[in-house]
């Protein structure tokens, strides 16, 4: 499948969310690239436009197993390792499974790339990292304590990387992502996130349920930032730029009523009913955080990050998509 002259990317997690975007994102540049899924929370049909394409080969395999990472890095140059199990309730129902997939299949991972001398390893990493922190806006080198087993899992991610680097002199990035959001993000499930869960709910006419009064807030970043990043990452040529870790965010803060409130305004142009639905409150939940707004200036300075889109102009386009592909 490889031709010859072109870069090969391995995306693990390609059939999820954020990975599909960089699936796409990369074959558009005429990259090839190669996705490892399990389809645990990922999807087919997230890949399967893809699939007639000849600089694309999906491997159907589980990063828990070391062979089928191993036959996935073979002839790459880099890797942007997303699988993982996301969702802090879900590791606070399953801390085992959330271990053995995040960690365990972490750590192969990271021995199939060292052993197959890719050139570097950039891995999603997670805002989780900065547990009771609450310290603002979030700087990389000032976390707190991990408030979630899915926490736990990222920060040792970042632990593992370091050691690599310094150890086996693998090239690793690391990016915090802030609540990504976009295109290809699920909405069903128990473990959905909140903005496609949300935007569900009202083009439904559903009351989205709001954990708390609201005004637990977020940096909620946009998924073509997400990829910017990757595409940095991956390029940078600057040697103090890399075995680190930098946040993914816009570097702005919203509550969740104002992420409604957005989601309303732009959800009622395509019908205006929807303008009319209230949201229900609930009590908190174990594990979040309060407040979470990320300094940008390290990726900024280092990597030359400018992102491009705000949570407004992110929600602008996710909802089109939304609405276009998943009104029922
Ligand atoms: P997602 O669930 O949509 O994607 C994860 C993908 O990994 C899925 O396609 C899933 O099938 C695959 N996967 C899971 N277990 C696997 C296994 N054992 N072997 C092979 N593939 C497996 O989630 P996402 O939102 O796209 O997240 C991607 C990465 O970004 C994850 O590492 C997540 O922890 C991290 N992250 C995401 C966010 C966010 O806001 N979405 C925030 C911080 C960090």
């Amino acid at each position: 499948m490889k031709l010859k002259n072109k870069i090969t990317i391995l995306i693990t997690g390609g059939a999820g969310f954020i990975g599909s975007n960089l699936c796409e994102y990369f074959l558009n540049k005429d990259y090839n690239v190669i996705c490892l899924d399990n389809f645990a929370t990922g999807h087919k049909h997230n890949v399967e436009t893809f699939i007639e394409n000849n600089n694309f080969k999906l491997i159907e395999g589980d990063i828990r197993n070391i062979d089928d990472c191993r036959k996935s890095v073979q002839g790459v140059d880099y890797v942007l390792h997303q699988a993982a199990l996301g969702s802090v309730p879900r590791s606070i129902n399953d801390p085992a499974t959330t271990n053995d997939v995040n960690v365990t299949g972490f750590l192969n991972m990271l021995i199939a790339s060292r052993d197959a001398k890719i050139k570097r390893f950039i891995y999603a990493a997670s805002s989780s990292t900065y547990g009771d922190s609450e310290a603002l806006p979030k700087v990389e080198d000032v976390i707190g304590k991990p408030l979630s087993p899915y926490a736990i899992t990222k920060y040792v991610n970042e632990l593992y990387a370091e050691i690599f680097s310094n150890t086996y002199g693998l090239e690793t990035i690391g990016l915090r992502y802030f609540n990504v959001f976009g295109k290809n993000q699920d909405p069903n499930g128990a473990y959905a996130a909140v903005i496609p869960k949300f935007v569900m709910q009202l083009m439904n006419l559903e009351s989205p349920k709001i954990n708390g009064d609201g005004n637990y807030s977020r940096d909620f970043t946009y998924i073509d930032n997400v990829i910017q990043m990757n595409e940095l990452a991956m390029n940078t040529k600057n040697n103090e730029a890399i075995n680190t870790v930098y946040n993914v965010a816009y570097g702005d803060q919203n509550t969740l009523n104002n992420l409604v409130e957005s989601l309303k305004n732009n959800l009622s142009i395509y019908n205006p009913s929807i303008m009319n639905v209230e949201v229900e409150y609930g009590p908190n939940r174990i594990g979040d955080i309060p407040h979470s707004l990320a300094s940008i200036d390290k990726a900024k300075k280092m990597l030359g990050y400018n992102p491009q889109f705000s949570m407004e102009q992110g929600l602008i386009e996710s909802v089109k998509w939304y609405w276009e592909n998943l009104k029922r």
